[in-house]
């Protein structure tokens, strides 16, 4: 018999015809199904986390084909490329993504257990525009060479849908060479088909070892995160894999004061620890999602910094194509003179500190 998570697989809700078992599909939904020539598909188990009758559920919004989807007045064409800067002049295989000289992004797969209407690599995963060639061997060949490279970014689609052999064997090899110092997963698995965290996966890519394993999941709204969720996330650290979450601000899901602490403190409770909420980027038809730049500062600023536990706090960064550009909120030094520092903290409060001379 099939592991669980591949029956999920098998049985991803993609039809309307799936989708009417778990909720009562509204008429914009539909319109969007039958004239989107677009992927989607959501895991039954995500799938039955969405609410039955409303169309503003946040978990509704992320999976299911909306007509807003066409709308790209900000969004730019070929965006992947510019920002991945596939088009210069360095000669890498399509798999690889670079914006730094330590470190790169190395896409494995273009499959997803759910198709997020958000995502910025929509072009390849979701819209299917963009046509690249995903070879293990030839970019594992390519991090070889390069023995700048210390810490590979395993991307997709999502990486943790490959079997547990070539898992095994793609982490494996990076281990094997003597430049790689870490091995990061960027997987939204954990929250949408926790299932895939199984004895066969811990075995693949956990244990100790001199090169650590991070995974990096997707997590925007509270609603996502459940007991399943919170043992898959127990199971990965059992095993030695670190569990941080990359967040996107998206507007009317996560953009508000109260979810946005919330779904923190939640990803807190279940050991996740917040990394990034990311801005959400100038792709193609996802116009509706987007928020003004400043947001996720100042959802910082007024949500989280001194409000709650400080590991609470992830940074907020904008993703461009010369690497990620992190925005602060600007309260912290409001005047300096030779003498001292003035101060402000998140209640406006002030105090000062001496100005050391170098
Ligand atoms: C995001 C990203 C990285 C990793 O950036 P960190 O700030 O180190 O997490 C590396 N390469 C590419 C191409 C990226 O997009
Ligand atoms: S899981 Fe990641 S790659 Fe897949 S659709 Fe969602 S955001 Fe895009």
């Amino acid at each position: 018999m099939a592991e669980e998570w591949v029956e999920q697989m098998q049985n991803q809700v993609n039809t309307l015809e799936k989708l009417e078992k778990y909720i009562n599909v509204s008429d914009d939904e539909r319109e969007a199904i039958e004239a989107l020539d677009t992927r989607w598909g959501i895991s039954p188990y995500f799938a039955s986390l969405m609410d039955k009758d409303d169309p503003d559920c946040p978990i509704r919004k992320q999976v299911i084909p909306s007509m807003k989807e066409q709308v790209n007045k900000y969004g730019m064409e070929n965006y992947l490329v510019w920002k991945e800067n596939r088009a210069t002049e360095e000669v890498r295989p399509d798999c690889i993504a670079r914006q730094y000289t330590d470190r790169i992004a190395f896409t494995v797969v273009e499959i997803c257990a759910i198709y997020c209407r958000h995502c910025f690599r929509k072009e390849l995963v979701v819209d299917q525009d963009l046509q690249l060639r995903f070879d293990l061997d030839e970019g594992l060949a390519w991090i070889a060479e390069h023995t700048e490279i210390r810490d590979v970014l395993i991307t997709g689609g999502d990486p943790l849908l490959l079997s547990d052999d070539k898992l095994e064997y793609l982490i494996t090899k990076l281990r094997e060479m003597p430049h790689i110092e870490m091995i990061r997963i960027g997987s939204r698995l954990p929250i949408v088909l926790p299932h895939r965290i199984t004895e066969g996966l811990k075995k693949a890519i956990g244990g100790y070892h001199k090169v650590p394993v991070w995974l990096n999941t997707q997590c925007n709204h509270p609603k996502e995160i459940t007991e399943k969720t919170a043992k898959a996330v127990y199971e990965l650290l059992s095993c030695g894999i670190n569990v941080g979450n990359q967040a996107v601000l998206l507007k009317g899901i996560n953009d508000d004061v109260d979810t946005f602490r919330e779904l923190h403190l939640k990803l807190l409770r279940t050991r996740i620890r917040p990394y990034y909420v990311f801005y959400c980027e100038p792709a193609p038809g996802i116009d509706h999602f987007r928020t003004t730049v400043e947001k996720g500062a100042e959802l910082i600023r007024d949500a989280i910094r001194g409000h709650t536990t400080g590991l609470a706090q992830p940074m907020y960064v904008l993703a461009t194509k010369i690497g990620k550009i992190p925005l602060m909120p600007d309260y912290y030094i409001i005047d300096k003179n030779e003498k001292e520092y003035t101060l402000r903290n998140y209640k406006g409060e002030t105090t000062k500190i001496p100005n050391i001379p170098e």
